[in-house]
């Protein structure tokens, strides 16, 4: 076994307000790695005895060992990381940490994120005024936790009968805020989608209850202003292909993708709609649909499948709902067969004492029950999410010029994908958040692979 692994990173100073701050200027050599490379063309590629190239929080130069030099080692601490497995840092594409708001369970659920792997996570709506304080908060370094990128929500007048809607906009009124906009054919878009911008949001969130004309109207203002667009798969009386046409980046749920079947009558309103797998043919693939994936890998739409939450649903003691399970599971599958790139997002997390964050699940659910290769998972929760988040450019590989984010594990992920349990450390803009040094919280309790 290779040298141990030294417990502290580059940090700031005790007692600073950031204790968790992102690397400043210091130069570190991440020495003899296997680096797992999940880029486009080189899917399984292992690269044994590399060297990452880290100065402060940005990858400088990925190197075979035998080209760094004696004076890059005199001026750079090295870690030895002969016998470790490195890949870019996990990403969630699938959170609501602030439904209703409670900052101390946020808290908890982004610190045992980012010590699980995950440097990044995309917030699918929720109270903004707290996620922009704990997007900052993770972003300095005041607390533990990955980046977030999150979304202001839009959907039609109806939805904000739904009591989520007033658990976000406590004391004010939803439905004219920033954040929680009721959208119809009488809005001024550009006014809103431009207050949704001033909430700091990278990214509209469409929710439910919109006809595609608003649909597409919403998303060419959004993108002509420099927002992504995130929807839902289904968003009532809107099914699917219309969601896809009207331009989105990425539609969330799997399962909703049902909807795409249902007859004119049958869609309704959010609140109103019934499940949607009676709609889904038994046996696999689905013909119906083929056209539907075939648009999405076409215009690159990404699917936010959240596949695993249906055994979330079973652990939490709630009605099984198999018939969503198992649709979910035949349209990803379907889907990922078709070419279309599947991010992973979770739509929940996991119990406190369960030492992993819930998008370990979601790997494990993606690679045993939807049949993708570990390579495959991996370069979903790496290079697909980076995309869906709209930071391809600096996440998702491990390449010069992108943010120092890796997760460093003892064991191979590609030849089992349960092996992102076995993390020694975790690389964020170039701070180290090792294992062993997570703070308590419900969260310490074993290091086994977890049971999906
Ligand atoms: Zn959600």
């Amino acid at each position: 076994m290779a040298d141990p692994i030294p417990a502290a990173g580059p940090t700031a100073p005790a007692g600073a307000p950031t204790p968790w701050a992102p690397a400043k200027d210091e130069l570190v050599l991440y020495r003899s790695a296997a680096l797992v490379d999940c880029a486009d063309g080189v899917d399984g590629a292992i690269r044994p005895g590399m060297t990452v190239v880290v100065r402060g929080s940005v990858i400088e130069a990925v190197l075979p060992d035998a080209s760094v030099t004696a004076e890059l080692i005199d001026a750079a601490e090295s870690v030895d990381l002969s016998g470790r497995y490195v890949l870019a840092g996990l990403i969630d594409t699938h959170q609501h940490l602030a439904t209703p708001p409670n900052r101390e369970q946020a808290q908890a659920w982004l610190r045992r994120q980012v010590f699980g792997g995950v440097t990044a996570i995309r917030d699918m709506a929720d109270d903004l005024r707290q996620i922009s304080d704990l997007t900052r908060a993770t972003l300095v370094g005041e607390i533990p936790g990955p980046d977030i990128a999150y979304s202001a929500l839009m959907a039609g007048p109806g939805f904000f009968a739904d009591p989520r809607t007033w658990q976000v906009s406590q004391g004010l009124e939803p439905g004219g805020l920033p954040w929680m906009k009721a959208i119809d054919s009488a809005s001024d878009i550009p006014t809103d989608v431009t207050l949704a911008r001033g909430t700091s949001a990278v990214a509209v969130k469409i929710y439910a209850d919109l006809p595609s004309d608003l649909i597409e109207r919403i998303t060419a203002e959004a993108q002509r202003q420099g927002l992504l667009v995130w929807a839902h798969a289904a968003v009532f009386p809107t099914r699917p292909s219309q969601v896809v046409a009207a331009g989105v980046d990425s539609i969330s749920h799997a399962q909703m993708l049902g909807y795409e079947l249902a007859g004119d009558g049958e869609l309704s309103t959010y609140a109103g709609k019934r499940p949607a797998m009676p709609t889904v043919p038994a046996g696999n693939p689905v013909p119906e649909i083929a056209g539907l994936f075939a648009q999405m890998r076409e215009r690159g739409t990404i699917l936010d499948a959240t596949v695993s939450m249906w055994t979330s649903v079973e652990t939490e003691g709630r009605p099984t709902r198999e018939a969503d399970r198992r649709a979910a599971v035949g349209l990803t599958a379907q889907a990922h067969r078709a070419g279309v790139d599947i991010s992973t997002g979770t739509d929940y997390e996991t119990p406190a004492a369960d030492p992993y964050p819930s998008l370990h699940r979601e790997l494990l659910f993606l690679a045993e029950e939807v049949g993708m290769s570990p390579i495959q998972v991996l370069r979903s929760a790496t290079l697909v999410g980076a995309r869906a988040l709209g930071q391809q450019d600096v996440m998702g590989t491990i390449e010069p010029g992108k943010l120092a984010n890796l997760l460093v594990l003892n064991a191979d992920p590609t030849a089992d994908i349960r092996n992102i349990g076995r993390i020694e450390f975790v690389l964020k803009r170039g701070r180290r958040f090792c294992r062993d040094d997570r703070p308590a919280g419900g969260a310490r309790t074993s290091d086994a692979a977890p049971k999906g």
